[in-house]
């Protein structure tokens, strides 16, 4: 079967759903089909996440991911007040456990003040009445953040999108891509689409779509997982708030974190480890032919040279358990080996240019029939329904629609 459609979005993360969303509540003459290749929706990065509504705290400022973070924040707040998701406005606290990384909470707490975010400086005496088991000798107490479940948030989003007109299949990778006339073309096992244009929220594959619909992306996705322990049920009293540490600018996602969940646990982690497969979230899980081409990559070679010294940190931490231990001690004194046990992962799709530089912001690019979102890190899943009505203004560009008057 063949059938012509307006918009084909490939991904059933947050950001193809709330992309669809955002296009058929601008214009719901548009017909739109998310394609999603598995049983499920944010059956990857949206559904292994942290589930933290980030604050904007550490993005350089004018960044897209400052600007989209902050007022994505509130706006997922909102959504989820009003759709039922569970969601909680908790804050968090940055903490400096040596006078070494002063300057670094320092700085932080500038960036967020231009960020917009408000932040406080704690007296030690505050900082031990809110967290009496933490060490530190300095914290930041960032009041803009909340927690959510955003596994939640996409199906909140799905049964939105189908009472808006979207068409929703699951099950349904898009195989193939072939352009032709003003249409391009989608294999799918149970159907064709001809759309007048792609939007690619396929995450850790962002970059084989892509190539696979005609474009060149500057970039190439590498897996990194990020592998997460719990506190047990008896010592969940340790940690009362978000607690994390004061971040390496040039690699802000690493570094041992506490979240206290909604549902009452309280997840240590994620740490960041090379994946062997796009979707590898165990060291079993290896990919030959991505690992052949990743090995072939000079890319990854810059990457590894640049980065050598994080990497054998973070590996080793990853399976030598008494270094995982060890690292949250340094955080929490207290704590021993057997009041955490591991849980889980998710796999982060980072994209990182021809001569190895991780790149920090977020990138979507247009071809004159589809719109590529090429890198989506946290806080994406914060600032997803910004990030779709962004992409919904391109995609009313290239479709010629005057969406102001619609
Ligand atoms: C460990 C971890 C912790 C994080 N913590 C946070 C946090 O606390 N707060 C925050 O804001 N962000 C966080 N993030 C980032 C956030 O999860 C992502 O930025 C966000 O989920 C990206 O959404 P997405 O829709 O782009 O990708 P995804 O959720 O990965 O969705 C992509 C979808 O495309 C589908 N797909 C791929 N190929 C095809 C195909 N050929 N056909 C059809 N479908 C296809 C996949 O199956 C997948 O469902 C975290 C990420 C990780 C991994």
């Amino acid at each position: 079967m063949s059938r012509a459609v307006d918009v084909a979005v490939i991904g059933g993360g947050l950001l193809g759903l709330a992309t669809a969303r955002a296009l058929l509540r601008a214009r719901p003459d548009l017909s739109v089909t998310v394609l999603e290749k598995e049983a499920r929706w944010g059956a990857h990065q949206s559904g292994h996440n942290s589930n933290v509504i980030h604050s904007g705290l550490y993005y350089a400022p004018g960044s897209l991911k400052a600007r989209l973070a902050r007022a994505g924040g509130e706006e997922m707040i909102r959504y989820c007040e009003q759709h039922e998701v569970p969601v909680k406005r908790t804050g968090k606290l940055v903490v400096a456990t040596s006078s070494a990384q002063l300057p670094g909470l320092d700085a932080l707490a500038e960036r967020g003040r231009a960020n917009g975010v408000t932040v406080r400086r704690l007296s030690r005496a505050e900082f031990a009445e809110r967290e009496p088991h933490v060490a530190g000798v300095a914290a930041l107490s960032v009041a803009d953040t909340a927690m959510t479940d955003f596994a939640q948030v996409c199906r909140a989003l799905a049964a939105e999108l189908t009472g808006l007109g979207a068409e929703l299949r699951l099950d349904s990778p898009a195989l193939s891509f072939t352009a032709a006339g003003d249409r391009t073309v989608i294999a799918t096992p149970g159907e064709e689409l001809r759309a007048r244009t792609l939007v690619n929220c396929a995450g850790l594959h962002s970059d084989k779509i892509a190539a696979a619909a005609g474009d060149r992306p500057s970039v190439r996705i590498m897996p990194f997982r990020g592998e997460y322990a719990e506190i047990r049920p008896g010592r969940r009293g340790l940690v009362n708030n978000p607690v994390y540490p004061v971040p390496d600018p040039e690699l802000p996602f690493l570094g041992v974190h506490i979240t206290p969940m909604l549902d009452g646990s309280v997840h240590v982690g994620p740490n960041a480890v090379p994946a062997l497969a796009r979707q590898g979230y165990r060291w079993r899980d290896v990919d030959p032919r991505m690992m052949a081409e990743l090995l072939r990559d000079p890319a990854l070679r810059h990457l590894a040279r640049r980065f050598w010294r994080h990497g054998v940190t973070e590996i080793s931490r990853s399976l030598f358990w008494p270094l995982f231990v060890r690292d949250v001690r340094r955080l929490v004194p207290e704590i021993e080996s057997r009041d955490m046990r591991r849980h889980g992962s998710g796999v982060r799709a980072q994209a990182v240019t021809a001569d190895g530089r991780l790149v920090d912001d977020f990138v979507i690019s247009r071809t004159p029939r589809a719109v590529h979102v090429l890198n989506a890190p946290s806080p994406a899943a914060t600032s997803s329904l910004r990030i779709g009505s962004r992409i919904a203004a391109d995609v009313f560009e290239q479709l010629g629609l005057d969406v102001a008057a619609a």
